[in-house]
């Protein structure tokens, strides 16, 4: 049976040593309770909550599923009481403002919690996860009431969130949404229409579920300048705050999917079902982007947990099963052969995950502390934040999502036949990872959003926002000798990103299919050169610690000898990207579509 164990020794190392929230917390107003003790705290006690009252449910969730009867949905044993602990614990609020009822941390530290549950069980992890994303949405675009009514049962964890953005006609393209808005007499708006694929729609887990929908009033302009966005809960809210009435709002059914069985996927229709609006009329994707890039960095922390819990497991099972002599001669000559990790494919895979979990870790936190100096900063910090953060997004969706299922496959391959097995868990982390290459915007979209939307349109103003702070790095190292195997290729690189954004853009201007035909390679690139700058300053942080002779050397020597992996065995994989994303949009255009077979 797989296990979770929270990798807290390495959490503190990017907490610590690779990023100084000790001091970034101490400069933000409104940190100040996050002191190292505070944080040390919550990891300890969000990591036992993940360890010993998730992770036992992860594959029970799994072989069990949601099962669906008569419009109801009953989660996998063990789901619900886990959330009922999980909101005793006072979890939900933890990064929740005060005056809505949470506990004021900052979000990062947030964030932080969240690795440590989706890891232990994902699938679990969605239903608190969204919430989270519905609460930023009102926190920031509802009115006072609104913040009264759902703001504070969605803090408290009472009730459960959802975004309903998908109808069976248009997922990527929400400007063909048709879900309607009419008024009603009293301010109120009937909803009538589909969604499809609603992850948590429905769920015996909490009271209320207040749906976040995207839909379109009477009048509204055609496209996605036409789309408004509206709080449905499932129960209307009485007027001491509880769940009161049934609103027409119901889920028709759940799919059969490949993985995340214990999550809820629900066809949900609106029947008129009041509705309130939130934020102006035909703003509303603007307003969701809120829900959506919360949702996206949420996603991208999808790729690093399946990518740490197959580390985790394929790790011990290859200094395990014995097979085969290594090539230089027996290593364990007592054993009828030697275990697996003898071998240089099999280290090459257990190295490849360990490289994209410490190295994903790395960019979400320090995204996560460019999300709390949006929220929290002022002037230039805040704004510089903000060009970055925009910059990151879509990166770390992309890129760590597709690591992240890389990763997870390696794992499954470390077990051979045994990993295609159901018992030992890993197929089910492939499965389960499958899903965030697609949700809240494919591979493919976020490569357009980074290459065309945040690149291209802000001349290139987005990534210098980026590649000066990794100049800046590779400048102050310089004439340290022990760096120079870190900075003299990512100085490289970082330079070579500028060249191939310009080179792209003027081939742009003559044909606009170049972006698109560019745009997976660009956000590859960028991935594999983000993650060289987070493993240059690990490498530059574990030199530090083993110079001044502090800490636990074999973790910093491990540290040095996994940049270097990354250095000499993932980063040449950037070589590849720029021939094929230069290579032009002709050889995927050419071919006429009655031609693709015959
Ligand atoms: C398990 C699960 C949970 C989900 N949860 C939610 C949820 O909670 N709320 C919600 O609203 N939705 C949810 N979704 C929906 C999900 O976000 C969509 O499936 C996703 O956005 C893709 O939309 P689509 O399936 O309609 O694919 P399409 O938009 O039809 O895309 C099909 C393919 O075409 C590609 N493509 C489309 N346009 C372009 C383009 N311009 N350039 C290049 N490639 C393009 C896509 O990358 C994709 O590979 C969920 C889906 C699943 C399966």
């Amino acid at each position: 049976m797989p296990e979770y164990k929270a990798p807290q020794k390495d959490i503190h190392f990017v907490l610590n040593d690779l990023l100084d929230f000790e001091q970034h917390y101490s400069q933000l107003p409104g940190c100040e309770e996050a002191t190292p003790d505070m944080v040390s705290a919550i990891i300890e006690e969000g990591a036992r909550f993940a360890e010993r009252v998730l992770a036992p449910l992860n594959q029970v969730g799994d072989q069990e599923g949601c099962t669906f009867e008569d419009g109801k949905v009953t989660t996998p044993s063990g789901f619900r009481d886990a959330y009922q602990q999980f909101v005793e614990g006072g979890w939900p609020s933890l990064s929740h403002s005060p005056e809505w009822g949470g506990q004021g941390l900052p979000d990062s530290l947030g964030m932080v919690v969240s690795e440590l549950t989706s890891t232990a069980n994902w699938a679990w992890g969605m239903y608190p996860g969204l919430s989270h994303g519905a609460m930023n949405t009102l926190e920031e675009h509802g009115t006072e009431e609104q913040k009264q009514t759902y703001l504070t049962k969605l803090v408290s964890g009472e009730w459960t969130g959802t975004m309903c953005l998908t109808e069976p006609h248009c997922g990527t393209d929400l400007g063909l949404l048709r879900t309607k808005a009419e008024p009603n007499a009293d301010g109120s708006y009937a909803i009538s229409g589909t969604k499809i694929f609603i992850s948590a729609g429905e769920h015996d887990m909490a009271d209320n579920i207040v749906h976040i929908v995207l839909a379109r009033l009477p009048d509204a302009p055609a496209g996605t300048k036409g789309i408004s966005l509206f709080i449905v809960p499932k129960h209307l809210p009485t007027a001491n705050g509880g769940a009161g009435e049934r609103n027409a709002v119901n889920c028709g059914s759940i799919e059969h999917k490949m993985g995340i069985h214990g999550n809820s996927t629900c066809v949900m229709n609106f029947d008129a079902a009041t509705g309130y609006l939130i934020g102006p009329a035909n703003k509303g994707l603007n307003c969701m982007f809120t829900f959506m890039n919360t949702a996206r960095l949420g996603t991208a922390m999808q790729g690093l947990a399946h990518a740490e819990w197959g580390f985790q497991n394929s790790l011990p099972y290859a200094r395990e099963r014995l097979q085969m002599r290594a090539l230089t001669g027996p290593a364990a000559p007592d054993k009828a052969a030697d275990p697996i990790i003898v071998h240089p494919e099999v280290r090459k895979m257990l190295l490849t995950q360990k490289a994209f979990a410490e190295g994903g870790r790395a960019l979400i936190y320090y995204c996560s502390m460019l999300v709390d100096k949006v929220k929290l900063a002022d002037g230039e910090e805040k704004a510089n934040a903000d060009t970055q953060l925009a910059f990151l997004t879509p990166i770390a969706k992309a890129f760590l999502t597709e690591v992240g299922f890389e990763s997870a496959n390696h794992a499954l391959q470390v077990y051979g036949g045994h990993g295609y097995i159901s018992e030992w868990g890993m197929e089910q982390n492939v499965r389960d990872c499958r899903i965030s290459m697609l949700y809240e915007g494919t591979t493919q979209i976020q490569a357009l959003d980074l290459l065309g939307r945040k690149v291209l349109m802000t001349q290139g103003e987005t990534l210098k926002s980026f590649t000066k702070v990794i100049h800046k790095f590779c400048k102050a190292a310089e004439e340290d000798p022990k760096m120079r195997a870190f900075t003299g290729p990512l100085a490289k690189l970082n330079s070579e990103w500028g060249d191939l954004t310009q080179q792209i853009g003027m081939k742009a201007m003559m044909n606009k299919e170049e972006v698109g035909a560019a745009s997976v390679d660009y956000v590859m690139y960028s991935g594999y050169v983000t993650l060289a700058y987070f493993w240059a300053r690990s490498a530059q942080a574990a030199q530090l610690k083993l110079a001044a002779g502090e800490g636990d050397a074999a973790f910093y020597r491990s540290k040095l000898t996994t940049a270097r992996f990354y250095f000499e065995r993932i980063l040449p994989r950037t070589r590849g990207l720029v021939e094929t994303m230069l290579s032009g949009s002709d050889n995927l255009m050419e071919l006429p579509e009655d031609n693709f077979i015959f």
